[in-house]
């Protein structure tokens, strides 16, 4: 069989991670990216990028703490090398603080994360609100140039990238011997996922360079995550809302929050605002199915439905998904040299 041709349908954080993988290791195959949108136009560059896991409902913990892991190892060597700055990967301490002590006061990545533990007393004085606190230190990706340092690398190793939308996955059987749906919440029309649902979100990116350790408050709403040019703060989870454009209400109240935990930002610059539609489901869809018409077959693999922890996991999930990509192709390679026989 001649190098197997596979599509990866999507160039978010998911799509460019996937492709990556796959490349990487499967040498033999050519790779192509088909997205209708490219950084900075996605979902994942309105991202805060902290690798701070989201819990999927539908997901066994033990397989969001190995995606969290390899995810976590991924990027960690990245803020280790040379690449760091160019790949807007680094490191960041702070507070995580609540207002009452949680049921589950050990989070299952919390021996993932580096040097977690309770906030002292000292510590917590600085939120009077909170009674309760988690220190630790962990990544944050500046989405942007993340996504443009995956796109290099693509590049690098021969992927082709092409603007297209895909109307059907189908369309694609003729070109590719197989298909990876990377597609984030666009994947609900693209093959009627009824269980993906938007999450809408509304974030701030502001100029306050002062800002050195993130602040998240325990409900998951209000957050200070500052990057290596801009400080994010956040936010809102508006589910089954598809609106785009940005709200001013909500950015006062985004605003008003954030200074409750850390008033200095009052004299935060220059405010930009940006909204996102988190692709969301009980669990993501990373399985690989068979598409088939008049006795041709089409290998899918999925992998969306990342909710509001895409960055945390991206890498786990990318290689898993190369790895059924690999299985598709082993499959396709036995029954071609079956049908030679
Ligand atoms: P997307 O980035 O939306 O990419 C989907 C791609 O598919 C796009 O390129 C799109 O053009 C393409 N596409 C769709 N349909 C088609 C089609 N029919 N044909 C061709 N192409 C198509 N996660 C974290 O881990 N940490 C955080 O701090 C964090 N903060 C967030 C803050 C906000 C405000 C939001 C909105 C999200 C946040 N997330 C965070 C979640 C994260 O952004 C998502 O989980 C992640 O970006 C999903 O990536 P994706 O590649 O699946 O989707």
């Amino acid at each position: 069989m001649a190098a197997p041709k596979v599509a990866v349908v999507g160039a978010g954080v998911i799509g460019l991670s996937t492709a990556l993988c796959i490349a990487e290791t499967c040498p033999g195959c050519s790779v192509t990216v088909l997205s209708e949108q490219f950084s900075p136009n996605t979902t994942s560059d309105v991202a805060a990028g902290m690798l701070i896991p989201h819990t999927y409902p539908g997901t066994p913990i033990h397989v969001q703490k190995q995606w969290f892991k390899e995810t976590f190892a991924y990027l960690f060597a990245i803020s280790n090398s040379a690449e760091a700055s160019e790949a807007g990967i680094h490191l960041v301490s702070g507070w995580q603080v609540f207002k009452n002590t949680p049921k589950e006061e050990l989070p299952f990545w919390s021996d993932v994360v580096l040097g977690f533990r309770p906030m002292s007393k000292a510590e917590l004085q600085k939120f009077p609100q909170h009674r309760f606190g988690q220190a630790f230190t962990t990544l944050k990706c500046d989405c942007p140039p993340y996504l443009l340092w995956l796109e290099k690398r693509l590049k690098a190793t021969g992927v082709q990238m092409y603007t297209r939308k895909v109307a059907d996955l189908w369309e694609l059987h003729s070109e590719y011997n197989g298909v990876v749906n990377c597609a984030g919440i666009g994947a609900r029309q693209l093959v009627g996922d009824e269980k993906l649902f938007p999450i809408r979100g509304q974030v701030l990116k502001v100029h306050a360079p002062w800002v050195k350790n993130f602040i998240r408050d325990g409900d998951g709403l209000t957050y200070i995550y500052p990057g290596i040019h801009r400080v994010t703060l956040g936010g809102t989870r508006e589910k089954e809302s598809w609106s785009l454009s940005p709200d001013p209400g909500t950015t006062k109240d985004i605003f008003d929050r954030c200074c409750t935990l850390e008033p200095s930002l009052r004299g935060a610059q220059d405010i930009e605002v940006k909204v996102g539609l988190r692709p969301s489901r009980q669990h993501v869809r990373l399985q690989r199915e068979v598409l088939s018409q008049g006795g041709v077959q089409l290998p899918v693999v999925h992998n969306y439905g990342h909710g509001a922890g895409g960055f945390s996991v991206h890498r786990g999930t990318a290689k898993e998904a190369a790895r059924l990509v690999g299985e598709c192709i082993a499959a396709l390679q036995g029954s071609s040299s079956r049908a030679k026989l």
